[in-house]
């Protein structure tokens, strides 16, 4: 956790929201010296941060006024909305800055972002990417988008929270961004791993003997990603190792063995049919990176 500055240890935070990522925030927060104002919807639930020396404020546009930053972290952007939009709140929040990090769509963001302007909030966007366990230690990944000057106005209090903080840029829905693209690597991916612990099950192995296996699938990936990176932005599609017309057969063999033990494969039966469709398409000879442009233009 890095050592609270002089201007940290003078200053005021509130975090609105006390799930398992908001306590997190508030003891991160609490733990480098800052005055930490919590609230959240359900009285009680405010408790472990007290315990830790936050303030509790009765209601959220008393937890607003407290400080000059208001950092909000609650499920979705309707809980966030339903906090911030009351009248009150919205009145105390004006000339303050507010940092949202729940998780919701670009969109949000910034119909979110273009009401702050309106109301005369200042007002910043963000994403977390990695559990509440990893919050006030350095393994923490932050991403953050809005104006950059406000951005770097708070950033030593941000700091407090230990991690990587990343600014991308001033479209205050670009964090929210490369958060759905993230989170749609992990999900899918999981989904996968689910799905390949149902099968290995059906076939007699347990998860733990397949997980020394499955540890070395995930070490092939980052390379892979990479690679497919400088593919997709070159649009170079040709293919030198694995062609789609090898991966569609091999999916399918996958979608054959989990079916013939009634397991539902609509994961990789949802792969196996966009590989299919390139190869129909023409694209047999292309690595798998082409689907990313026929997905791109609805093919
Ligand atoms: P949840 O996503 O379950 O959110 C719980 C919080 O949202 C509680 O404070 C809850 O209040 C509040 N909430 C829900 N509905 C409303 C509402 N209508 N009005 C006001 N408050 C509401 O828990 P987390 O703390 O884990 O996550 C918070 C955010 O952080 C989410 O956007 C999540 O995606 C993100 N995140 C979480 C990670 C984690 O490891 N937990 C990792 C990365 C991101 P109440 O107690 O009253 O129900």
């Amino acid at each position: 956790m890095p050592a609270p500055t002089e201007r940290t240890r003078q200053s005021a935070i509130t975090v609105i929201g006390l799930g398992p990522m908001g306590r997190a925030l508030a003891s991160a927060f609490l733990d480098a010296g800052l005055t930490t104002t919590v609230w959240n919807r359900t009285p009680g639930r405010d408790q472990e941060s007290v315990a830790r020396g936050a303030v509790s404020a009765r209601s959220p546009e008393e937890a607003v006024t407290a400080s000059g930053l208001t950092v909000v972290c609650v499920v979705n952007y309707d809980a966030s909305d339903s906090v911030l939009r009351r009248r009150e709140v919205t009145a105390a929040l004006k000339g303050r800055t507010v940092v949202n990090l729940s998780a919701d769509t670009p969109a949000r963001a910034r119909e979110a972002g273009a009401w702050a302007a309106e109301q005369g909030i200042r007002y910043l966007d963000g994403a977390i990417m990695t559990p509440a366990t990893t919050i006030g230690t350095p393994h923490g990944v932050f991403l953050h988008s809005g104006p950059e000057r406000l951005y770097l106005e708070h950033k030593p209090l941000l700091d407090a929270l230990g991690g990587t903080h990343t600014h991308l840029g001033e479209d205050i829905g670009r964090a929210a961004a490369y958060d759905i693209a993230l989170l749609d690597i992990w999900w899918t991916a999981m989904t996968g791993y689910m799905h390949a612990l149902a099968v290995a099950r059906a076939e007699g192995i347990s998860a733990q003997e397949l997980a020394p296996f499955a540890r070395g699938i995930g070490e092939i990936l980052p390379p892979a990603f990479e690679e497919a990176a400088v593919e997709v932005d070159n649009g170079s599609y040709a293919a030198t190792v694995n062609p789609l017309s090898s991966a569609a057969s091999t999916m399918a063999h996958i979608v054959r063995t989990s079916e013939a033990h009634g397991i539902d494969a609509s994961v990789i039966r949802a792969a196996e049919g966009l590989a299919r469709r390139a190869v129909e398409l023409g694209h047999g000879g292309d690595e798998l990176t082409r689907l990313t442009e026929l997905m791109g233009r609805g093919a």
